[in-house]
Order: C-alpha cells, then structure tokens, then sequence
C-alpha cells in the first residue's frame, strides 16, 4: 500500500509501485532512512517498499555494539546526534529526537569505575566526554528500529542482513544479487556503503612476500594493512612480541588501547592535572610507533562550546567563497583559501592571547587593537603588541621539528615528550581558553566553508592534489586529533617503556628476511636508531578508491559502467563521481537519476564524508541526506506524472 497526501492532507493513491533500495546501513543510509521517515510522516510518499540490506547490524555502520568500550568516539558526546533540528535548511521536515547524550542519559546509562558504561549504578556521563562506539553502535541501532517502526506504518519494510554483490539494469529498474542468494527487484537506490576494504597494492603484495620469506624465520611475522577490525587483527598478538604501528592518528589509538587497556593494563591518576601512570598486566606486547611526521595528531582540547557553539567566521566566509569562485572559478588553496582561514584563525588566537597577556575581556578587543592604530586583519602588526615567543607561527604549527637538530633517538624523545606535554597542557585549557586550540578549532569550526572550496572539483587540478597530499592532513592534525587523555595515555606509557616513539620524521621500514623480524629505523638522527617487530599493523583508514576497492559490488559496477571514479581534470582523489545532487555518474558522463551515492563513497568529489551529523549546526551530513531524499520523492513525482487520484 502506497500512502500519499495532496497539500490539503487528502490521501491519495499512487498509480504505481516504487521501491526503494538503500544499499549499506551504517550512519549514512540510517540519515536516508530517517528523511524518508521525516517525508512519509509528514507529508507522506508514493514509496510502496523500501529494502534496506547491510550485512552488519543495521544502523550502526562501522560503530558495532559489540566492540569492547575502550575504543571511544572522537566527537563528544552532546555533539553527536542522528537527528535533525530546526538550524538543518533545505533537508525538509524536521522529527526532533535526542542526542547521543540525551539518549544515553534516558536509557539510564552511567560509567562504572573501570571505565565501562552500563545501564544501573555508576557516574553520570557528562555531555563533554567521549563515549564508547559501542555505545554510539546502540543509540545507531534504536534509531534504526525507531525509523523502520515509524516507516512500517506508511510502506513494507524488508531488512535483510547480507550483502550485496551485484547491481544490474532491469526494464528501467534494477536488480540487486545479494550474498545470501536472494535477489530483489527495486526502482531507485541509496549507495552509501561506507568505509571500504581494497585490494592489496603492488607495494604491499612486495611486502608480503618478503614477509612470507620471513616467516621461515619468525612463523609469527605478520602484516596488516589496516588495522581494523582490531579484535581479529590482533588476536594473535602475544607479550613477548613487538607490534610496530605504522602511522601516530586516530587508528593508533585504537591499536594502542587494544593492545593495553584490553589486555589488563591500567591508567591511574598521578596528579589532578590529568597526568596518567601506566600499570601493566604483563599481557602487552612492546609498541613501536612511528610516522612520517614522527609525532601524534594534536589533543583534542576540553570542549568549551557546548553541544552548539561554533566560531562565527569574519574572513573565511561561504560568502567570500562564493565570490571567489565567481572570480577564479577554480580555486588555490594556497592562493585563495588558505591566506583566510590564517586570517581567521589569527582573528581568534589574538583575541584569546589578548585576554590571555593583558588580562582583560575579550570584548575590549577591537578597543585594544584601535588604540594602537592597528586596523583588522593586518595581524602582523598586531602580532607584535605580544611577546614574540608567544605569536602565532604558522610554520612552526605546519611543521614542529623545523630548524630542531636531533643527533639521536634520545634527543628527539626528550623533544617529543616536551611536545606532546606542551600540547596536552594547552588542551586542558580548552578550546576557548587556548589561545592556540581556539585558533585551530576555527578549522573544525569552518569546515563546511572549506568543503564549499574542495566540493566537486572546486580546486584546480595542481591545487586539490597538493591540497590532500600535504594540508588535508594537517589541518586534520590540528583540529580533529584524539581526545586529550588519549595523549596522556601516550605519554604514560612512553614512560613505562611500553610504547617506544623515537624515530623521528621520515623513518623507514623493511622486512629482514634472514632475521625473520621488521627493521624500523630512522632517517633523522646522525646516529641511526632502529629497532624489530613481529608484526606491522598499518595505522590508517583505508582510502576509498573505487578501481582497488574489493567488494564484488564495487568491482561489478565499475564493470558495468554503472559508476565511474571521479576525476578533477586528470587527477583522481578517490571516490566515486556523482552530480551536486549526490546522483551517481556513469562510465560514458550520464547522470542516473535513480541512483545516489553519499558518504565516504564519494569523498573524491565531496571532502569529509566520514562525520557523523552534529546537532544545531545545520548538519552536512542531514543536508546531504536530505538533498537525496527530496531527489527521490522528485523522481517519484514525475513518474507519478504528478497526477494524483483520490482516494476512495
Ligand atoms: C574505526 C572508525 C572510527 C570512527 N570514529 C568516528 C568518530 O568518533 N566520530 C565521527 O564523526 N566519525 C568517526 N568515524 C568516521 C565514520 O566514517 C563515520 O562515523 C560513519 O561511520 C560513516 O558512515 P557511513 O554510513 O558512511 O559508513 P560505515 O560506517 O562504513 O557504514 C557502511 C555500512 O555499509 C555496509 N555495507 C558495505 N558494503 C555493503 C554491501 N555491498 N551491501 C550492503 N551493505 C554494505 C557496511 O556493513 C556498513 O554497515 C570513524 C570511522 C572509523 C573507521
């Protein structure tokens, strides 16, 4: 039964069947499903059916239940939500529902002093804090039933917990393969499954050869090219190997925590400021962790800004953006992006220092800088009204270790431990206090402006691959690092010997096959340092680049032209293309007008799919949501022939 209403709210009939297909439910086909839900509700649809196929629990995407709760979210917990709120523009109705915060607060969930989170006795969580995936697995999935209970009244819903292998062009329609052997026939289709797994490059088939050469040695030499998923992955790790990750970001952590806090170790407090002491099971391996940069993504600094706040932006403005692709077309990033976003994070790191040094409000700001003839933005100027040691210094933020002499691992370990505790006390600031967090949390602050930039080509060619070999992750090291007792938990077990981090940039890795072992070693120092492993567990998310990418679905659309790789010119950053309109585009340029794609699927022509929507900041990801699911009931409408018949 197909439930429709005309503007005055008079149910009509649809003339024909329209099925809709959302392949992967994780947080991206859950929005789907939500705006569907929102539309059907209010306005009701023509959707007769709606098949929803993911192989996992549905909802949750890569943020599984039944992960153990050491692995926490990235996001604070009063930011992160499913649901959209009145600031979400052009995404259509808006179903209010809780928080991820709220929700758990309902639910009755508390934190038990060994740092679980279960329903009953334990400490309130605080809206600030990060929670568990696991948690967030759970808040995903009572979503999802709450949304298919709510769609069930208005058409069939059929969840089916496999795969999809294959997606073929039937009489206008589509037929999907899925693992289980089933097929299901559908009109239009959602791709948003995710994260993806690929195929082994050239470079690593190499490596795992050596690695089965040396296995002759070591039968326990292992690599892993992602670490995920971590419960299998390291299953086989045992206290008397040495694990090297490759790679000091978010996946680290993981890894790291994994291989202590799930194996017994225990952090204590050593003092009030948050200084950790590390008391090991015995069942850790030793950590050897190294990266290009050699040291880790900054803390994440307490979170001043509630559930809401964002930096109001003066220079870096969707407006200027605007204007600026009116101008150029296609943009620079170090021609015409970056200068304002340093103007805009040096609007804030003055105004913070200013309260910081002269002791005064930041609301006698512009008073400060016009009694000292100083007109906004000329920073430079006002740059030095501070003590220099304290300026804002961009090249030192883009690179710490530069004009830093490291004779050896030894120097460079005093350096980063000084690093690390310097970052860590500014994080405990917090984002509003810190001079130097508030400046870069204007980056997590205007990132829907510098994804107005990246979208759909909107860098030059030159300028977009400069952009994500080199600033991208930058920007992403300053703004989006693990949250700050993470770092503490880096330290704590540098200084129990744990975690050995001393190899400086740009070190280097081979297998040595006669020893059966890896060799990390340094590039850096004047007296190389080096050290062994067992296992090497590459530390980074998986890319998603549709022609490596190994799911038989990926490989068979590619194959049927049904999807292309989105390409800038000649360059490709990955991920599939598809129109402003999330409508994917075919091997020959044509749009399907029945088929989206959103999420990291398409991070090539969009920039950072991979967030999880954010309450009162007219979220990107309900709007993209949204965008989809108005293209679908508008591709409904004109099959309609937007003729409705009245029901009778
Ligand atoms: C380990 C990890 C931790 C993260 N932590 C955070 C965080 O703290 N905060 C944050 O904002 N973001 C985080 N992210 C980013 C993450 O991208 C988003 O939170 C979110 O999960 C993206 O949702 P998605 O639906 O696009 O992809 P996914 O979460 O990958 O979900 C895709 C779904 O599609 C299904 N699927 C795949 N292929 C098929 C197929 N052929 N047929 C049917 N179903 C299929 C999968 O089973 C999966 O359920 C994290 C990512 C990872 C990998």
């Amino acid at each position: 039964m197909c439930k429709k209403t005309d503007p005055e709210g008079r149910k009509m009939i649809s003339k024909s069947q329209h099925v809709v297909t959302i392949l992967g439910v994780g947080p991206r086909g859950l929005s789907i499903l939500e705006r569907i839900n929102a539309f059907a509700a209010t306005r009701g649809t023509a959707i007769s059916k709606i098949y929803l196929i993911d192989p996992s629990v549905p909802g949750c995407g890569v943020h599984m239940p039944e992960q153990p709760d050491h692995l926490l979210i990235n996001t604070v917990a009063s930011q992160v939500t499913i649901f959209p709120d009145d600031t979400c523009r052009n995404s259509g109705p808006v179903l209010p529902g809780p928080s991820l915060y709220d929700w758990s607060r309902e639910q009755g969930y508390r934190w038990t002093e060994d740092g679980h989170i279960i329903r009953g006795e334990g400490r309130d969580i605080d809206q600030n804090e990060y929670l568990p995936r696991a948690l967030l697995g759970k808040y995903l999935h009572w979503a999802f039933d709450k949304f298919t209970k709510s769609l069930s009244e208005h058409c069939e819903i059929v969840s089916i917990a496999s795969d999809a292998l294959e997606l073929n062009e039937k009489n206008g329609g589509y037929l999907i393969e899925l693992r289980n052997k089933q097929t299901i026939e559908t009109d239009f289709v959602f791709l948003t499954t995710g994260h993806s797994e690929n195929e082994y490059s050239a470079k690593e088939l190499e490596m795992l050869d050596l690695v089965s050469q040396g296995q002759k040695k070591n039968p326990d030499l292992s690599y892993f090219n992602s670490a995920y998923p971590l419960a299998r992955n390291l299953s086989t790790v045992r206290r008397d190997h040495v694990v090297a990750i490759e790679g000091f970001g978010l996946t680290a952590m993981d890894v790291i925590s994994e291989l202590t806090i799930n194996r017994g170790g225990k952090f204590q407090q050593r003092n009030t400021s948050g200084d950790l002491v590390y008391e090991p099971s015995g069942n850790e391996p030793k950590l050897l962790v190294y990266s290009r940069d050699g040291f880790p993504l900054s803390a994440r600094a307490t979170n001043q800004k509630g559930a809401t706040g964002q930096h109001q932006a003066v220079y870096f403005t969707m407006a200027k953006v605007k204007s600026l692709k009116e101008q150029y077309q296609k943009l620079d990033f170090e021609q015409q992006v970056l200068p304002l976003i340093l103007i805009e994070m040096q609007l804030v790191y003055y105004r913070k220092l200013f309260v910081q040094v002269f002791k005064k409000p930041e609301s006698e700001f512009s008073k400060f800088l016009n009694s000292n003839n100083i007109i906004e933005p000329d920073w430079a100027s006002a740059a030095l009204l501070f003590p220099e040691s304290l300026r804002f210094n961009w090249q030192k933020m883009l690179n710490p270790t530069e004009g830093c002499k490291f004779e050896n691992s030894t120097e460079f370990k005093n350096w980063l431990f000084d690093f690390i505790s310097d970052d860590l006390n500014e994080a405990r600031r917090g984002n509003e206090t810190s001079p130097i967090k508030a400046a870069c949390d204007v980056l997590r602050d205007t990132r829907d402006t510098l994804r107005a930039c990246v979208d759909f080509g909107g860098l030059n060619e030159e300028s977009h691959s400069h952009f994500l070999k080199i600033y991208s992750s930058i920007l992403n090291r300053l703004a989006v690092g693990p949250p700050k007792e993470r770092t503490a938990q880096v330290l704590a077990l540098i200084d129990a010997g744990i975690l050995q981090a001393d190899f400086g940039t740009l070190p280097q890795v081979r297998v040595d096959v006669v020893a059966g072992k890896f060799q990390i070693y340094s590039t850096a120092f004047s007296v190389k340092n080096e050290a062994h492993s067992d296992f090497l567990i590459v530390s980074r998310i998986q890319p998603n680049v549709a022609l490596a990418d190994k799911s038989p679905l990926m490989k068979s659309m590619v194959e049927l032209g049904t999807i292309r790789p989105f390409l800038n010119k000649s360059f490709c950053p990955g991920g599939i293309d598809i129109d402003p309109n999330f409508n994917v585009i075919d091997f020959q340029g044509r749009k399907n007008l029945s088929i989206w794609a959103l999420g990291t699927i398409a991070e090539g022509p969009k920039y950072y799919t991979f967030i999880l929507p954010r309450p009162g900041v007219n979220s990107t990801a309900i709007n993209d949501a949204g965008k989809c699911v108005q293209g679908l009931l508008a591709q409904i409408e004109l099959r309609e022939g937007n003729q409705y018949r009245k029901a009778s």
